[in-house]
């Protein structure tokens, strides 16, 4: 049993927007997305670093009508290739394309993946046989937090996207990001750095 639990992976959950791009609301094609130039070398980083790097994404602009899902999905085809060319690779990406009153009934659900939920890791975690236990979340809201918190991850708030208002939100609810780290690239240094410490007995 030990041994089975010893293999799964370990991965870091990556919030999209506001994390690994500039949170510009609900963008319909690649054209809208800005990737913040040092996420390439972010996602290298946990790349190398076996982690799994698993984007987790609410993309509600779907059951809203603002975005389509064949879009959607040609967006991330396009970012996967974009990374590609930078050595860069993303495990796995998943989306929560529902929203309550969807003018869709095929959207309209009060659904277990949408973020703080956990369906997008359960299932990740059936993909990918993940210990979620042993893995980060990083992202910009409230939700990402919960969400971390509710995988039994450990949780990263950054500064970018709604960061700076989430802080004070997540203060009120009496809830602590393990750590606050400005950009993806400190938040995946930060967490490098702490599995470093962690293997290796100080001198
Ligand atoms: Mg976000
Ligand atoms: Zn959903």
């Amino acid at each position: 049993m030990s041994k089975i639990l010893r293999m799964k992976k370990r991965a870091i959950f990556l919030d999209r927007d506001g994390t690994i791009n500039r949170d510009v609301g609900y963008p319909n094609s690649y054209d809208m997305i800005e990737i913040y130039p040092y996420s390439f070398d972010a996602v290298r980083k946990i790349n190398a670093s076996g982690f799994l790097a698993v984007i987790v994404t609410n993309q509600s602009g779907i059951g809203r009508g603002l975005i389509q899902e064949k879009n959607l999905l040609d967006i991330h085809r396009k970012m996967s290739v974009d990374f590609a060319k930078r050595k860069a690779r993303f495990d796995g990406i998943y989306y929560c394309p529902h929203y309550l009153k969807s003018d869709f009934p095929e959207y309209r659900k009060d659904c277990s993946c949408r973020k703080p939920n956990p369906g997008m890791a359960k299932q990740a975690v059936r993909d990918l046989d993940i210990n979620t236990a042993k893995s980060y979340m990083i992202g910009d809201k409230v939700e990402d937090i919960l969400f971390g918190l509710n995988i039994g991850a450990t949780p990263l708030l950054l500064l970018t996207g709604y960061g700076r208002k989430s802080l004070p939100a997540l203060r009120e609810r009496g809830i602590q990001p393990v750590k606050v780290a400005e950009t993806l690239l400190d938040a995946v240094d930060w967490i490098l750095d702490r599995e470093n410490t962690g293997r290796r007995p100080k001198p």
